[in-house]
């Protein structure tokens, strides 16, 4: 086949949920029954035709446009398929997979759980997990990709089709439950490949000139265990899809990283096209005489403009970046490092940002157009779009001059620190000290969050619109606090929550708080699902002007004898959270937070509170993706929640918490951390993790989670108990804690009381020996 040339400009994918999170609230509508599926079909089309007009600039008939939409979950569109269904789904074994099957598969139902969540690289959103066995059957199952690919041609635009790559597709995969022992889902690789070629081909006859086949998988050295046979893996699988007649130009996409030696196995392959992420990655050195002349002959697409963050960058650095690229193959296309998947959509959205620093940022329209400009750079030379070039190096050195920007005060505090500042007494000491808090052997609480209700998220509008005052709101906020002290005393739980009403979100909490952030009015970004969040901006230097939460914990431990747990957010997820600055070692902005938050850890014991949390759920989030850099960020991640915690006295019991099961790397890390009590997420996995944890030497309090609160099923008492008996088994019963995955607040009442009654008479149960 003669390969159509490549887009000279394109981005990797776009964000899918809609500028005002039209997507969640189809989706979300049709979950209630509100719409049906025809309706919810209707207005996702709509959506995607929205998109494609933004993208024209583009280029409507090359391939420049991904079709990169998703209704919950690009892996699980993989899976979809290529019919990965578990059986407990019971999806058909013949046609069509329906919206409905899917959303099952996504979020459970009744007894049936759903498949698990996690992190997606080095980024805040999850994907499912595919579940693969011996036995698992691939077929074409959904042709979604190519009924939008269809929609696209019909409406005048020649897109390119995005999916995930078979080895990331298994790579991400877990072997399914009850597999032999040494089954690995890439075992299934052979079996896996004729079914993305069936799909290609059927692409191919739609008329796509490019198909996208996003490998991110190849450049993470924490996920793939066995090296050699990944590189194999590659080589069999597009030398296989290479070498189908009937298919469209391939285009495998690898962000996040370097590809590293995966990029000689992957230039060995047919593929026409290699993306490579020169943001988080570097240009490859060294290339053997084999692969340069295979990439000679391919085009590569650079990814230089950052797909992650939200500012505007060095233009310039990232044309000459091209430049260089451009010594490797005659074939240059300029694109974003990664999916616009991870920044919102369109800055100028945000009318009550400062003007200044406005114009410091580029979301994804901006980010559209800074490779718009750099495509014509590439083809009409660097002098047609100098001015642009010009434009961004001047804003560059406005930013690094605006007041903020450097704090000296902030600067004196973090060099006067000394390694003192960041360590508690022993252990034993503070478990003598804490003995006064009067727990009983496992000891229930939960992770902060009560349910936000309809009426919460009312009054904050309220107040946001100004129809309600600041007086007004607190008083309605302190009578949801009250109500859920308590309804928690009723339930029995032994270390109460404020509920957190007052918090829109963990994050963003605090960021309107401190100094050095600022936030947005529509910047959200997809987490899970129909799950958004709206990441806040750190632009500066970070201080705190006065005490956040003392106020309400306070009120809340004013109202009961028992101990209410003061909760913040730790620092590295603060920064996770955040748009962070590009100005400075992320390391060095983390102190700054820590020290922040230390203040208000000192403020909350002062007012008696005597339980405080400190949420690092985002800790194992940020690690490096290369196993070089993971030293340096466990330090200083480690250190800064230190130095947030260690001004705490030995009777105040720290917790942390953490939203996942699977510790590998970080498992010393989170030893590291010194938390007198440390909650996990744990029932997903049906407490897997606790063999992990007695495995590791992990010696301090732990609670894993015993309620999956990602989906509505209530568990019943002895499922519940099953769960607590496992982890006492890997456990000494005195340093166990009873308590949900994570906090309540997406949860309903009603599920949410069944599900904690069940946990506090499970654990009544368990302590008396029943
Ligand atoms: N304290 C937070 C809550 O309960 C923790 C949430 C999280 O870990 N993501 O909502
Ligand atoms: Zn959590």
């Amino acid at each position: 086949m003669t390969t159509p040339a490549f887009p000279k400009g394109t981005i990797l994918g776009y964000p899918r949920i809609g500028r005002r999170r039209e997507l969640k609230k189809a989706v979300e509508a049709f979950w209630a029954g509100s719409i049906d599926e025809a309706e919810l079909e209707r207005r996702a089309a709509e959506l995607r035709a929205a998109t494609r007009e933004r993208l024209a600039g583009l280029g409507r008939g090359d391939s420049a446009i991904p079709e990169s939409f998703s209704y919950y979950d690009q892996v699980l569109d993989a899976a979809l398929a290529v019919g990965a269904v578990p059986e407990r789904f019971e999806a058909p074994a013949d046609g069509e997979i329906d919206l409905a099957t899917a959303f099952r598969i996504a979020r459970g139902e009744g007894e049936v759980a759903p498949l698990e969540m996690t992190k997606w690289f080095d980024s805040n959103y999850h994907y499912l997990v595919p579940e693969i066995g011996p036995e698992t059957s691939f077929r074409v199952a959904c042709r979604r990709i190519v009924r939008e690919f269809v929609e696209a041609r019909d409406a005048g635009f020649l897109t390119r089709p995005v999916i995930v790559g078979p080895v990331t597709f298994l790579l991400l995969a877990k072997a399914a439950d009850g597999t032999p022992e040494g089954f690995t889902p890439l075992d299934r690789l052979a079996d896996l490949v004729p079914v993305y070629a069936e799909l290609l081909a059927e692409l191919a006859a739609a008329g796509a000139e490019w198909v996208q086949l996003d490998e991110p998988a190849l450049v993470s050295e924490s996920i793939d265990i066995d090296r050699a046979r990944t590189l194999q893996a590659i080589g069999a699988a597009y030398d296989a899809l290479g070498a189908a007649e009937d298919r469209p130009a391939i285009f495998v996409a690898a962000p996040y990283a370097s590809l590293g030696d995966a990029l000689p196995a992957l230039a060995a392959t047919p593929v026409e096209a290699i993306g490579l992420d020169l943001v988080r990655g570097t240009l490859p050195e060294g290339l053997d005489p084999a692969t340069e002349a295979a990439l000679a002959a391919k085009t590569l697409v650079a990814g230089v403009i950052d797909g992650h963050n939200i500012w505007r960058g060095d233009l310039a650095a990232a044309f000459a970046q091209l430049d260089a690229v451009g010594r490797l193959t005659g074939e240059v296309a300029v694109s974003t490092s990664t999916s616009l998947l991870h920044v919102p959509h369109d800055v100028d959205d945000e009318t009550e940002l400062d003007e200044r620093l406005r114009s410091w940022l580029a979301f994804a329209d901006q980010k559209v157009a800074q490779v718009a400009t750099l495509a014509r750079g590439l083809v009409e030379g660097e002098a047609a779009v100098a001015a642009e070039l010009a434009a961004a190096t001047a804003s560059l050195a406005d930013r690094a001059a605006a007041p903020g920007v450097r704090v000296p005060e902030v600067r004196e505090r973090i060099a006067a620190l000394t390694p003192a500042d960041a360590a508690r007494i022993d252990y034993a000491a503070r478990v003598a000290a804490q003995a006064s808090l009067g727990l009983p052997e496992l000891p229930t609480t939960t992770i902060g969050s009560f349910p936000q209700t309809a009426d919460i998220r009312r009054a904050r509008a309220r107040l946001l619109r100004g129809e309600l005052d600041e007086a007004g709101y607190t008083a309605l906020m302190r009578e949801e606090i009250e109500r859920v002290i308590r309804l928690q005393e009723e339930l029995g739980l032994d270390v109460l929550v404020h509920g957190e009403p007052e918090r829109n979100d963990m994050v963003q909490y605090f960021a309107e708080q401190l100094d050095g952030f600022a936030v947005t009015q529509h910047g959200w970004v997809q987490s899970y699902g129909s799950r958004c969040t709206r990441p806040s901006i750190l632009w500066g230097d970070v201080s705190r002007p006065e005490p956040m939460t003392v106020a309400w914990s306070g009120f809340a431990q004013s109202l009961t004898d028992k101990p209410v747990k003061g909760m913040l957010t730790g620092p590295v997820t603060i920064l996770a959270w955040s748009f962070v600055r590009d100005d400075q070692p992320l390391a060095d902005t983390a102190k700054q937070v820590a020290l922040a938050l230390r203040d208000e850890v000192a403020d909350l014991q002062a007012a008696g509170i005597r339980v405080i949390q400190v949420d690092e759920p985002a800790l194992r989030e940020l690690l490096p993706l290369k196993r070089a850099d993971q030293p340096a960020y466990l330090d200083w991640s480690v250190d800064a929640f230190r130095l947030a915690t260690a001004g705490a006295g030995p009777d105040t019991q720290v917790h942390t918490h953490l939203c996942y099961s699977e510790f590998g790397q970080v498992i010393d890390a989170i030893r590291a951390l010194d938390a007198d009590v440390t909650s996990i997420e744990a029932a997903r996995s049906r407490m897997e993790v606790v063999d992990d944890i007695s495995a590791s030497g992990f010696d301090h309090g732990i609670g894993p989670g015993v309620y999956d609160i990602h989906s509505p099923r209530v568990p019943s008492v002895e499922e519940v108990r099953g769960l607590l008996e496992r982890a006492a088994g890997g456990v000494p019963r005195e340093r166990l804690w009873v308590n949900p995955d994570c906090g309540l607040k997406t949860r309903g009442y009603e599920e949410t009381v069944a599900s904690l009654e069940h946990i506090v008479e499970a654990a009544r149960q368990v302590r008396a020996g029943l």
